[in-house]
């Protein structure tokens, strides 16, 4: 449904599509920190706007949408391109609070892959490679996310967390890559994690490395 073969189903026209606008925090070429595509060169494109209210988010900037310029397809996905990198993250905010059909198919006819870091917990749109779900309790996934997850990626403070991320791997399919994040200020969570993956070797740990090695 969300993934590269519904391209032929393309209702509008390029032009059209290069002219709608997302609010638009930042856009950057960098590396991606977390998760199973550590390492590897990305365009970051974080939307503004964000319903969820984690309390330690560490874009709390992007909450407000009206903060920030609404920015046409066309020039996101031409800086994108520009960059070199082979595929973008969308995230934000929650970039699903957004339709992201036209940024989505237009990075994909530029050659791009198109990946997401979402909370899940708005509708899923437009044309998706890879979808990393995030889920958070304040706001809790939608059920018909789950079907379409390629990895989850579980913020971790406390043992309250890691049952939340079961409860969320039990609904996701069973070649999901599953991983546990420590918050970046709390270290405390580490031996946590470190401990459950080890008795529980199904789950994988993601950290944020972008953060070690000092990129945005
Ligand atoms: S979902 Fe993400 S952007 Fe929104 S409050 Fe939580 S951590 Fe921040």
């Amino acid at each position: 449904m969300f993934k590269t073969e519904d391209l032929p189903n393309i209702k509008t026209d390029s032009h059209s599509m290069d002219e709608i606008e997302y609010p638009l925090m930042e856009d950057f070429y960098t590396i991606q920190g977390e998760g199973s595509h550590t390492g590897r060169p990305a365009y970051f494109i974080r939307t503004a706007g964000c319903d969820v209210n984690c309390w330690w988010c560490d874009v709390k900037d992007s909450w407000d949408e009206e903060k920030h310029p609404r920015v046409k397809t066309g020039e996101i996905v031409q800086r994108a391109k520009a960059s070199g990198a082979e595929f973008a993250v969308i995230t934000g905010g929650e970039p699903l609070l957004h339709d992201l059909e036209a940024l989505t198919v237009r990075l994909k006819q530029a050659g791009m892959q198109t990946h997401i870091e979402t909370s899940g917990s708005s509708p899923l749109s437009g044309q998706l490679d890879w979808i990393t779900l995030s889920p958070k309790r304040f706001k809790k996934p939608l059920d018909e996310v789950f079907p379409y997850v390629d990895e989850l990626k579980v913020v971790v403070l406390t043992n309250k967390d890691l049952i939340w991320a079961e409860e969320n791997a039990k609904k996701c399919p069973s070649n999901t890559q599953l991983l546990l994040q420590p918050e970046w200020d709390t270290p405390k969570s580490i031996p946590l994690i470190v401990d459950y993956v080890k008795n529980n070797p199904q789950w994988g740990i993601s950290l944020q490395t972008h953060k070690f090695i000092d990129v945005p």
